[in-house]
């Protein structure tokens, strides 16, 4: 009966640091009677420096109340855009809406002293903070953007290359000056406020990859599943193809997964979320369409296919293939070509860095083909390439596929190239 008790005491001196966690977590659960609901997500929220309560807002511009008065909402009114934030006025006795057309929706003793509405905006407004010095406000765009009502401007950063977006503000405690946040943790100080440091995020935070290793296991002995025809985008391909292979039989479909699984792991490590078209090297297929589908039906930021070419033995180096334009019944993908293009040449580059790989002497130019014939290319609605990354035919190229070191430089080189498309692209 010792032994237990000890255990216990043991585990509550481990236990005891996270306890303000702890404290927390029971405001947050499962709905409870006379809860407020809401089908609309919340957005923002504001303190009522009155009673110290808050109000909470969500998308519609509903208003839910605690321990605050009530003073109105845009719940009853069809919006042109979403609520995106609200703040208070200082004496509590209203508040502001804000929309992302930069539409302002004033309540209770909260004046209007102007908005963006029906105002050309290059980016959304995100958010907006009450001057506790004038009683006005300020509105802040996704690009750092500030625009002042009845209050001092203190700056701004929409002049600046920002890598994510502004997601929020807050004013200082006498209006003199204002904070901004970025989505990649970056915090700017405009006036007199203080920098009292900022959140490291991890540069794929929130993003999704899709990465699909081509060919599978079980192809070989699935010729009615693989050679079934599928829609490319206007002709007719087979589902799927078993692969190449190195003179010694180590196959194209091994060294695909290996290099997706290790590349996976790289990108993981930077945040983001991977989808994988395939998560065994022992299946079937999926077809070339379905593949599309996986990296489309995630919205991914990026997808790129990877193989392993099987080309004439005197040649050897890797290709990144990068759609052309093509329209059919089914797909368009011109809206992708221009993206795909610049993810391609992203890919190039840190995959020739990462593995000494030089660009193929016997396939396309520089690193680079374009090609209208891959349905995985032509069915896709997000960035996509595809990578031969060397020839397994090829003596010099089958001994580096076949040597973990160099599938791990591969997998470097795909993440870093993924990475550097990802990151620029999300800049504003
Ligand atoms: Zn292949």
């Amino acid at each position: 009966m010792v032994a237990p008790l000890l255990l216990v005491v043991a585990l509550v001196t481990v236990l005891a640091p996270p306890q303000a966690l702890a404290q927390t977590a029971p405001t947050v659960g499962p709905a409870v009677a006379g809860q407020p609901t809401s089908a609309e997500p919340i957005v923002g929220m504001a303190v009522d420096r009155a009673t110290g309560g808050y109000w909470e807002v969500s998308a519609d511009g509903g208003v839910f109340a605690f321990d605050a008065p009530f003073d109105g909402s845009t719940g009853n009114l069809v919006l042109d855009r979403p609520i995106v934030g609200m703040a208070a006025t200082p004496d509590g006795g209203g508040y502001w809406l804000v929309a992302s057309d930069g539409g302002v929706f004033a309540f209770g003793d909260a004046a209007f002293y102007g908005s963006m509405g029906g105002k050309p905006l290059d980016h959304p407004i995100v958010g907006m903070a009450e001057d506790p010095g004038t009683g006005g406000y300020w509105l802040v765009g996704a690009d750092g953007g500030v625009f002042s009502f009845d209050a001092p401007f203190e700056g701004s950063v929409g002049d600046l290359v920002l890598n994510r977006e502004v997601v929020g503000m807050a004013a200082g405690a006498d209006g003199g000056g204002y904070w901004m946040v970025g989505a990649d943790g970056g915090l700017y100080a405009l006036g007199d406020v203080g920098f009292e440091g900022s959140v490291h995020v991890l540069a794929l935070a929130g993003l999704t990859v899709a990465l699909d290793p081509g060919h599978d296991g079980g192809n070989a002995g699935a010729p009615g599943v693989i050679d079934q025809p599928i829609d490319g985008g206007g002709f007719t391909e087979p589902c799927d193809t078993v692969g190449t292979s190195t003179a010694d039989g180590y196959s194209e479909h091994a060294f695909n997964f290996d290099v997706a699984t290790r590349a996976a792991a790289l990108l993981e490590a930077e945040g983001a979320t991977v989808v994988l078209t395939r998560t065994s090297d022992t299946g079937v297929g999926p077809c070339v369409d379905v593949r599309a589908a996986i990296g489309n039906d995630a919205h991914a930021a990026a997808a790129v296919s990877i193989h392993a070419d099987g080309g004439p033995p005197s040649g050897r180096g890797f290709t990144v293939i990068t759609p052309e334009p093509v329209v059919s019944s089914i797909s368009d993908n011109t809206a992708i070509v221009g993206p795909s293009d610049q993810l391609g040449s992203d890919l190039v580059s840190a995959f020739g860095a990462d593995t000494g790989e030089p660009p193929s002497d016997y396939y396309g130019q520089n690193g680079l083909i374009a090609r209208n014939d891959l349905g995985g290319l032509n069915l896709s609605t997000v960035p996509k390439v595809l990578i031969e990354c060397a020839n397994m035919k090829n003596p010099t190229d089958a001994a580096l596929t076949e040597s973990p070191t160099w599938r791990q430089q591969a997998a470097q080189g795909i993440s870093d190239g993924i990475t550097a498309f990802v990151v620029a692209a999300e800049r504003i």
